[in-house]
């Protein structure tokens, strides 16, 4: 769908609850005709919290001495993937922060075991920038998909999120590099992190429309109360509904999951995610012990809960709403496996 300058900036700002209203049921269509009522479960395994980044935002950044750090070990990860498979998740997401004690080679360990045991599922990464070639190698050993938030299009904003030591330029190139090898790819953005601008989120939305994501992964900003952007206000709810419905308009088939980060912030934050256009939602396969300590922001939901509670608890609230989960691998639409 076409939408002009003008009118996107519009909805980003509009506070009234009609028109919100209206632009939501205009984003449910466009996902219905392509996805039905159906929405795919993720298995999401935070497997490590160590981070070498500083990004001002985040609760793992190297620079706060408060977390407890941990990492899972190959075998703890299998696990986890057995729970999921029995459970039925048909993809898993691997994520953590950049972890130079990962390397390459032990990536593709990790990839290459799961990929032997479960040689179906759709494998996802969600461990930051790395070089092309390591890129390469990780799609070889079996990663299908790749999921890495620009977190913002504009310099000048993301100068402002990020350490001088991190640059857009190199995140973006990431994007493109993971394309070009073949992976599904989800980019993404935070809204109302510290000094974003609307033209800063119109900026968001005409990145992604550029770059054509099959994902697109939108989450309000949340403080954490250790990183220097603590003390600054969460971002809007309304709002972020409002980008993940354009976000539907834009991009119609794009994958785009209720995050955590939504249900942390409102109750039925994810449902009403769902009510916006989203279609995916990922629940938690990390070992319960480590959960609260993946702690990107303060007071993260499902942190108490076992895998299997949360894939009935997920399961409950989407049909409440009139959604179907759908536990198949769930490609992009008009993916195409081989190719
Ligand atoms: N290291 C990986 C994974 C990052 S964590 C990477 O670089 O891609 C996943 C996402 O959580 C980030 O991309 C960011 O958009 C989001 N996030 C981090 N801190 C947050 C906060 N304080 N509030 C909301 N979302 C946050």
């Amino acid at each position: 769908m076409e939408l002009r300058d003008d009118e996107l900036l519009h909805y980003i700002t509009t506070e009234d609850p009609a028109e919100a209203e209206a632009l939501f049921a205009r984003a449910r269509e466009v996902r219905s005709s392509h996805y039905g009522q159906d929405v795919y479960f993720r298995g999401l395994i935070e497997f490590s919290n160590y981070c070498k980044n500083n990004c001002y935002y985040c609760g793992i950044r190297a620079g706060n001495p408060r977390v407890e750090r941990y990492r899972l070990s190959l075998e703890e990860m299998l696990s986890c993937c057995r729970m999921g498979d029995l459970l039925g998740y048909r993809t898993f997401v691997f994520q953590s922060g950049e972890d130079p004690w990962f390397t390459d080679d032990r990536i593709v360990e990790m990839l290459e075991a799961v990929r032997r045991e479960f040689p179906d599922n759709a494998i996802t990464l969600s461990i930051g920038e790395r070089s092309r070639a390591s890129y390469e190698r990780f799609f070889r050993a079996g990663a299908n998909r790749y999921l890495l938030r620009h977190e913002t299009a504009s310099e000048e904003h993301y100068r402002k999120l990020h350490p001088p030591t991190m640059s857009l330029q190199e995140r973006k190139q990431c994007l493109w590099d993971l394309k070009g090898i073949g992976y599904q790819v989800g980019a993404g953005f935070m809204v109302g992190t510290p000094f974003q601008t609307p033209e800063n989120l119109l900026g968001d939305l005409r990145f992604l429309q550029k770059l054509e994501p099959q994902m697109v992964g939108i989450g309000p900003f949340l403080p954490q109360e250790d990183t220097p952007f603590g003390k600054h206000p969460q971002g809007s709810f309304e709002q972020t509904l409002r980008m993940v419905a354009l976000t539907r308009l834009l991009l119609p088939k794009a994958l785009i999951p209720a995050t955590t980060a939504l249900g942390t912030i409102a109750p039925q934050g994810r449902e009403k995610g769902l009510m916006a256009g989203a279609n995916v939602v990922m629940p938690n396969l990390s070992p319960k012990e480590v959960r609260k300590l993946y702690a990107l922001y303060d007071h993260k939901i499902c942190t108490g809960d076992e895998a299997a509670e949360c894939r009935v608890c997920m399961e409950g609230r989407i049909r409440n709403f009139g959604f179907v989960p759908n536990m198949a691998r769930g490609d992009a639409a008009g993916w195409n496996r081989s190719a």
